[in-house]
């Protein structure tokens, strides 16, 4: 609490208020009492389309690509690179790929696994630097080496050595918000005392018109190290399916901390014969659930896609039973898809920060759409 005190005091002294953001943090308390849990074996599944494709919310505008690959009988995993990939290459988006928030040392590491269903085959990389699309390197390592996973120094020289190029994944303004970040947690990043600029780092920092309009964003990637990625699924027309999870995973992230989305069983999992899961949100969490198999295992049982992933929240907020408060503190989703085209996502929380609703992205074949998660809790929830 100390730590977020003090940078709400420097950001709101140094960069303008904060009041918004901090009524997130610190705002009206949230009721966790296990009567406000939805009840798993209720949630209506949406009606079932093959081919089909489901990702996280920042893949909605590439789902079309996706889809084209599907109808056009091309294999599932290459349905879902082609969504993810055009994420990663996408400098706007910062938590996946080229664009991604650093570690705290200002270095962009990102994590991502692939699972071919038909082949059951599974490649995964994690904290690999200066490569921009890991997805594609977690499907070199499935598709030309004896491993599953492969991670740091000897990813990047597996990557480079397999044809990949290297190049700097730090755009300016993550650049700049991780300077912003550092100068928010500790005074040695911040104009001296004798300086005429003492306390205006986050200005002294954007110091054009252009880097001026990043300056909103630049205080909430602050106040709330961000969690991001993008999971895809997709089943085609015979029912065979693939999935990958790729993320530059949590800002400001100790150098070498590897969240769930390599993690095979917890960010990614896919059975040929029954269907897949994925998960964006606070991988530790799903890491200790082994999100992505319970929601298959449940599947298996024949619980529906979307109360499949209740059931995996259910054990996530089942773990803070003894403080109920701090599940506010954090945003996790899962995403799932049947053999059968059936689907369903569920997120902890109804709401991000500021009331935007929760959604994933789905193509049935017609047309891609916005969908909500279904949330355990429709209020509003953390970002961390
Ligand atoms: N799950 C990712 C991780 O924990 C981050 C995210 O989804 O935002 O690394």
């Amino acid at each position: 609490m100390e730590n977020w005190t003090r940078r709400k005091f420097f950001l709101s002294t140094l960069a303008g208020s904060l009041a918004a953001s901090s009524r997130r943090m610190f705002g009206a308390s949230v009721p966790v009492g296990e009567a406000a849990f939805p009840q798993v074996g209720t949630q209506a599944s949406f009606k079932a389309a093959r081919p089909l494709i489901v990702c996280a919310a920042n893949g909605f505008q590439h789902l079309n690509d996706g889809m084209e690959i599907l109808k056009s009988g091309g294999d599932t995993l290459d349905a879902v690179l082609a969504v993810v990939t055009k994420v990663e290459d996408d400098p706007n988006d910062d938590s996946v790929g080229y664009g991604g928030l650093p570690n705290e040392d200002g270095v962009v590491e990102l994590d991502a696994s692939v699972m071919h269903g038909p082949t059951r085959r599974a490649g995964a990389v994690g904290s690999i630097q200066k490569i921009k699309n890991p997805s594609l390197v977690a499907k070199t390592v499935m598709e030309k080496t004896n491993h599953v996973f492969i991670v740091g120094s000897g990813a990047e020289k597996f990557a480079v050595d397999e044809g990949f190029t290297t190049m700097d994944l730090l755009t300016d303004r993550s650049r700049i918000a991780w300077l912003a970040w550092k100068a928010s947690s500790s005074e040695n990043w911040r104009p001296g005392l004798d300086s005429p600029e003492w306390k205006e780092k986050l200005a002294q920092l954007l110091d054009t018109p252009e880097k001026m309009a990043w300056r909103e964003h630049i205080e909430d990637v602050v106040m709330h190290p961000q969690t991001g990625t993008i999971n895809c699924l997709a089943v085609d027309a015979k029912g065979d399916i693939s999935g990958t999870t790729t993320t530059s995973g949590l800002s400001w992230k100790i150098a070498g901390r590897v969240g769930d989305s390599p993690i095979i069983g917890a960010g990614l999992c896919v059975d040929n014969d029954i269907g897949a899961a994925g998960s964006t949100g606070r991988g530790e969490e799903n890491i200790k659930i082994s999100g992505g198999h319970t929601i298959v295992e449940m599947m298996r049982k024949g619980m529906s896609p979307t109360d499949a992933c209740l059931e995996a929240l259910h054990r996530v907020a089942r773990n803070y039973k003894p403080f109920p408060e701090r599940l506010k503190q954090f945003h996790i989703q899962f995403y799932a898809l049947n053999k059968n085209g059936e689907y369903g996502a569920g997120s902890l929380w109804g709401m991000h920060p500021g009331g935007r609703r929760v959604q994933f992205a789905v193509h049935d074949g017609a047309k891609a759409r916005l969908v909500p998660c279904t949330p355990l809790f429709d209020k509003e929830g953390g970002d961390y």
